[in-house]
C-alpha cells in the first residue's frame, strides 16, 4: 500500500538526485530509478563548469541553500586563471570579481574525498536513505508522485573531446572560432594533472572529426601543453526543447528532460538541480510546478534560446568584437549577468528566435499535454484510476 509519502523518481542525473536529496530530507520515501548500474555512466570523467554568472547569488550558496553539500571537486576559475583565443587566435583576458565558474567532474568515479559530482549526489542521496534501484530502466509510472529526470532526447549539439593527464597548471582556455567550433565553442579545462579538451558544434556534426583536429591544433597553437594517458569521448546536448511542464503536477519532468537547458552554451547542470529541488519543492509544499518554473527558470530559458539565436548570427567577425569588449572591461560578471538575464531586446528577440528555431523545438519525445507516450499515458491512466475509485 503507498502513503502518500511515497515518491518515485526516474534518473540518477543531477535533476532527478537533487529531488531525491530534499524529498528525503523532508520525510518522503523516495524510490529512484537508474537504469544503468551507477551514476554519471552518460560521461567520462570530464570536467565541466558550473556556471557563475548568470544569477547575483554565488552559485555555492545557491547549492546550499537548495540543499546539496558540496563535498565533490569544486573548484573556482576566476577571469585571471585563464583565457579566451579568438579566430585570430588573439589570447583575451577577462577580469572578474568572483569566479567565472566552477570546475566540476562528471562521471563515476568514486573518491573518498573529491569525487564526481554525480557520485557526491548519489551518496548525499542513499545518506539520506533514497532508495536506488539499478539497472531498472523505467519506460511507464503510476504513482502519485513522480519525477521524470532521464536526460537528453536528442543530440541538438554535439561535443569531441579527450581526457588526459598533463604537468600543467590549473588553467582554462575557451576558444570562438566557428573553423573548430560551428555555432559553438571549444574549451580546455585543467586541474591538478588532469585535463579535458573538446569541442562543441550546433550543426555539421558529419565532420566532428574535422572540427576536432582542427581544435587540436589551435589548442596546440594556444599553449604548450604535455598529453599523457588521452582518451576520446563524445557527448551529446539537448538545446531545443521547449520546456514542457504538466499543469496538472502529476508528473513532474525535471533537467534536460524537461527541456531545462541553456540553449546558448549548455550549461545544464544548475538548471538540472533548480528544476529537481523546484519539483521536491512542489510536492512538499503542495505549490504548482508549473508556477515555480514559469516564476524561476522559464524567463531565463527563454533568454537563453534568443541568445543562442544571437550568437549563432555573429559569425568570427562577431566574436572577435565580443572578446574585444569583454578585454575592456573591469569585472565580466555583470556585463554577463546582464545578457543573461531578461531584457526588453530580449523580450523582442526570444520570437524571432522561436520562429528560427521551431521545427527544432519541437519535443523529440512527447508533448506532456495531450501526449501520449509512454510516461504521459500511463500517468493519465493512473490519474483516471485513482479518480474513478
Ligand atoms: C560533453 C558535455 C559537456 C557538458 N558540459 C557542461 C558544463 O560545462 N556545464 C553544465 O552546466 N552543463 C554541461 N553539460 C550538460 C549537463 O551535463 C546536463 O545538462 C546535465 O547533466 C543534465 O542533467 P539531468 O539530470 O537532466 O540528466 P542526466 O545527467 O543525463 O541524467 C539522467 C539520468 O537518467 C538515467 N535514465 C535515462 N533514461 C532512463 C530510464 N528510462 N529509466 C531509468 N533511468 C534512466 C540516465 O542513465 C542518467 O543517469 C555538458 C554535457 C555534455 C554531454
Amino acid at each position: 500500500m503507498k502513503s502518500n509519502k511515497d515518491v518515485t523518481i526516474v534518473g540518477a542525473g543531477p535533476g532527478g538526485l537533487t529531488a531525491a536529496i530534499n524529498l528525503a530530507k523532508n520525510g518522503y520515501d523516495v524510490n529512484l530509478y537508474e537504469q544503468n548500474n551507477t551514476v554519471g555512466l552518460r560521461f567520462n570523467g570530464d570536467f565541466q563548469g558550473l556556471e557563475n554568472w548568470s544569477d547575483e547569488e554565488d552559485t555555492l550558496d545557491i547549492l546550499k541553500r537548495i540543499g546539496i553539500s558540496t563535498n565533490f571537486l569544486c573548484y573556482p576559475y576566476y577571469g585571471s586563471n585563464g583565457f579566451f583565443v579568438g579566430p585570430k587566435r588573439q589570447k583575451i583576458m577577462v577580469k572578474s570579481s568572483r569566479p567565472l565558474f566552477y570546475l566540476v567532474e562528471r562521471g563515476s568515479r568514486e573518491s573518498v574525498k573529491e569525487g564526481s559530482l554525480d557520485q557526491s549526489l548519489r551518496k548525499q542521496a542513499e545518506d539520506l536513505g533514497v532508495n536506488i534501484y539499478w539497472n531498472q530502466k523505467l519506460e511507464s509510472v503510476n504513482n502519485r508522485a513522480t519525477i521524470i529526470g532521464t536526460g537528453p532526447k536528442a543530440a541538438d549539439a554535439i561535443a569531441k573531446g579527450m581526457v588526459f593527464k598533463t604537468s600543467n597548471e590549473n588553467i582554462f582556455i575557451g576558444f570562438l572560432n566557428n573553423k573548430i567550433a560551428p555555432r559553438a565553442y571549444a574549451y580546455l579545462l585543467v586541474n591538478n594533472g588532469k585535463a579535458t579538451f573538446a569541442t562543441c558544434m550546433f550543426e555539421d556534426f558529419r565532420n566532428e572529426k574535422l572540427y576536432y583536429d582542427r581544435a587540436l591544433v589551435e589548442l596546440n597553437s594556444a599553449i604548450e601543453i604535455d598529453i599523457n594517458e588521452p582518451k576520446e569521448f563524445g557527448g551529446f546536448v539537448n538545446y531545443f526543447n521547449e520546456p514542457k511542464i504538466s499543469k496538472d503536477n502529476r508528473i513532474l519532468y525535471v533537467g534536460e528532460n524537461a527541456g531545462f537547458q541553456d540553449a546558448l552554451w549548455g550549461f545544464g547542470i544548475k538548471y538540472a538541480m533548480l528544476s529537481g529541488y523546484y519539483a521536491a519543492q512542489s510536492i512538499i509544499h503542495k505549490l504548482n510546478y508549473f508556477e515555480l518554473c514559469k516564476k524561476h527558470l522559464i524567463p531565463k530559458l527563454q533568454v537563453s534560446l534568443a541568445n543562442r539565436w544571437l550568437f549563432a548570427h555573429l559569425y568570427n567577425t562577431g566574436y572577435n568584437l565580443i572578446l574585444n569588449k569583454m578585454k575592456s572591461m573591469d569585472d565580466a560578471i555583470p556585463a554577463l549577468r546582464k545578457h543573461y538575464n531578461t531584457s526588453l531586446s530580449k523580450r523582442l528577440i526570444y520570437p524571432i528566435a522561436q520562429r528560427w528555431y521551431k521545427t527544432r523545438l519541437i519535443d523529440k519525445q512527447c508533448m506532456h499535454e495531450h501526449c501520449d507516450c509512454v510516461w504521459c499515458r500511463h500517468g493519465k491512466l493512473a490519474h483516471a484510476v485513482e479518480e474513478n475509485c
